[in-house]
C-alpha cells in the first residue's frame, strides 16, 4: 500500500531518540520512513469539518447569514494572526496569486517581476492574467540578488514585483521593498513556504501591498487545497473579494472593506470563482493556533540536518541571515566540485537508500522541483547564468514533524554515503 494509507505518527516537538547509529565500515545506512508526512489535522478540526458535511452548509455564502461562515471566520483570525486588515480565502495560492496580480490592475502583455528560484504555480499565475515574467537573479542564499533587481526595474516596464520566498529563504524584504516603493513597483509576497517566519521583528508577508499564503497539504497548514490573500489596502481586497466569487454577498466576508469601495467598482470586476470551500476552513482554523508550536519543531528538526549536512564533503549548507527568521519545512543545499554525471550517480544513490532528494539540475525537472529555463509558456529573454550555476547544483527535500533526531542522522549519513560512493 502506498503512503496514502499510512496514518501519519507525529512525534512530539520535544522527542528525543537515541540518535546512536551503527556507524562500522560495513553497514549502510537506510532510510525507512517518509520524510514528507504532512502536518496533520487537529481532531477539532475534523470534528468541524463533519459537522459542516452534516448541515449540508459547505459553501461559505448563502442567504442564512444568521451567524459568520466558518471561511469568514477564518479568513477574521487569519488578518489578525498575521496583523493586516484584510484577509481574502480563495481555493490555493496560485489562485490568490492571480488574484493579487488582477487586483493591482495588471494587464494582458504587462511585464511582471519574479526571482528565478520559483515554483511553477508563480510563473503560471502571471500567464494566467495575460502578462509576461521578467526574471530577476538569485544569490548563493537562494534570495533575490538586489542588484538584478534594480536592473530588472530599470531595464523592464514591470509596475509589480511577484517576489517568491521560495523554499523559506529570504533576504531584506523591507530593503527589496523600498526599492519597489521608490520605482513605483506594488510588491505581491508568495508566502507559500513562509506562513510562521518573520524578517526582524514582522512576519514575512507584512511587507508588501499584498501577499499569498498556500494551505495545500505540503505547506505549513493543511486543507488539501487553499490560498489566503492578505492586504491593507481597501479597493485591492474589495477587488480579490468578488472577483474570488463572491456573488455580490461581499458583506459575508470575514474582513470586509468599507460598503462605498464595492458601490463603486462592484459591476466592473469579474467574478473568476475560485472560493475556499467552509470545510477546508474548518481544517485550517484550529492548525493556526497550533502552528506556532510546528515552527519550533521543524526548526529543530532543520537543524539537526544541517549541522549534521555542512560536515560532509561536497556539500554546501545555505546559509541564513540574522534577521532572517525561517521556518525549516524543507531544506536545500548545494552539491559542489561533482560533475553532472556525478550528481545524477548521487542522487539515485541516496534514493536507492530511501532519501528522496529533488534536484533543480536535472536535465528534466520532476515533481515540486521546477526551473525558471524550461517553462516555454514564459520565457526568459536574458540568461541569467548566476542563477543557473546555482539550480544546477541544488538540492532540496521536505522536513516533516515525524522525524525524530534519530531520523535526521540517518537521513545525513545516507547523504554523506552518497557522495562517498561518486566522488
Ligand atoms: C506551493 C507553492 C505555490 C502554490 O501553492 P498552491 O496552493 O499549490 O497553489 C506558490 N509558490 C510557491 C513557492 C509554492 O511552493
Amino acid at each position: 500500500m502506498g503512503n496514502a494509507m499510512r496514518t501519519p505518527s507525529h512525534a512530539q516537538p520535544t522527542a528525543h531518540q537515541d540518535a546512536d547509529i551503527d556507524t562500522s565500515p560495513s553497514a549502510r545506512a537506510v532510510f525507512d520512513k517518509v520524510a514528507s508526512d504532512p502536518v496533520p489535522i487537529p481532531q477539532a478540526g475534523i470534528d468541524r469539518a463533519v459537522e459542516i458535511m452534516r448541515s449540508a452548509r459547505v459553501f461559505r455564502y448563502g442567504e442564512d447569514t444568521s451567524e459568520p461562515s466558518e471561511v469568514a471566520q477564518l479568513e477574521a483570525e487569519f488578518a489578525k494572526y498575521i496583523g493586516r486588515t484584510y484577509a481574502v480565502a480563495a481555493n490555493s495560492c496560485g489562485c490568490t496569486l492571480f488574484l493579487a496580480l488582477k487586483a493591482l490592475g495588471v494587464r494582458p502583455g504587462d511585464e511582471v517581476l519574479c526571482n528565478t528560484f520559483t515554483l511553477a504555480p508563480v510563473p503560471g499565475a502571471i500567464v494566467h492574467a495575460g502578462a509576461k515574467p521578467v526574471y530577476v537573479d538569485i544569490d548563493e542564499a537562494l534570495t533575490l540578488d538586489i542588484d538584478s533587481l534594480e536592473i530588472q526595474i530599470e531595464r523592464s516596464d514591470a509596475k509589480i514585483m511577484l517576489l517568491s520566498h521560495m523554499r523559506g529563504h529570504f533576504n531584506d524584504i523591507s530593503k527589496i521593498a523600498a526599492i519597489c516603493k521608490r520605482n513605483g513597483v506594488r510588491l505581491v509576497e508568495d508566502c507559500a513556504h513562509t506562513l510562521g517566519a518573520s524578517w526582524g521583528d514582522r512576519f514575512v508577508g507584512t511587507y508588501g501591498d499584498v501577499a499569498c499564503f498556500s494551505s495545500q497539504t505540503f505547506k505549513h497548514v493543511n486543507s488539501g487545497e487553499g490560498g489566503l490573500l492578505i492586504t491593507d489596502d481597501d479597493e485591492v481586497a474589495a477587488r480579490a473579494i468578488i472577483m474570488s466569487g463572491s456573488y455580490m454577498m461581499y458583506e459575508q466576508n470575514g474582513t470586509c472593506p468599507p460598503a462605498e469601495v464595492f458601490e463603486r467598482i462592484r459591476d466592473s470586476v469579474p467574478n473568476f470563482s475560485m472560493r475556499m470551500s467552509n470545510v477546508a476552513a474548518a481544517m485550517l482554523r484550529p492548525q493556526l493556533r497550533e502552528l506556532p508550536s510546528w515552527v519550533d519543531a521543524w526548526n529543530e528538526r532543520y537543524r539537526w540536518i544541517e549541522s549534521r549536512l555542512s560536515s560532509i564533503p561536497h556539500i554546501q549548507t545555505i546559509a541564513r541571515a540574522a534577521d532572517e527568521h525561517y521556518v525549516g519545512s524543507s531544506i536545500q543545499f548545494l552539491v559542489e566540485g561533482l560533475s553532472h554525471h556525478q550528481t545524477e550517480r548521487f542522487v539515485d544513490v541516496a534514493k536507492q537508500h530511501g532519501v528522496f532528494l529533488k534536484w533543480f539540475g536535472a536535465v528534466r525537472t520532476a515533481g515540486f522541483t521546477s526551473r525558471y529555463d524550461q517553462w516555454q509558456y514564459a520565457p526568459s529573454v536574458a540568461a541569467l547564468p548566476k542563477s543557473d550555476a546555482i539550480l544546477t547544483n541544488l538540492m532540496d527535500m521536505r522536513v516533516a514533524l515525524s522525524l525524530t533526531e534519530a531520523d535526521c542522522a540517518v537521513i545525513a549519513q545516507v547523504i554523506a554515503e552518497a557522495v562517498d560512493d561518486v566522488i
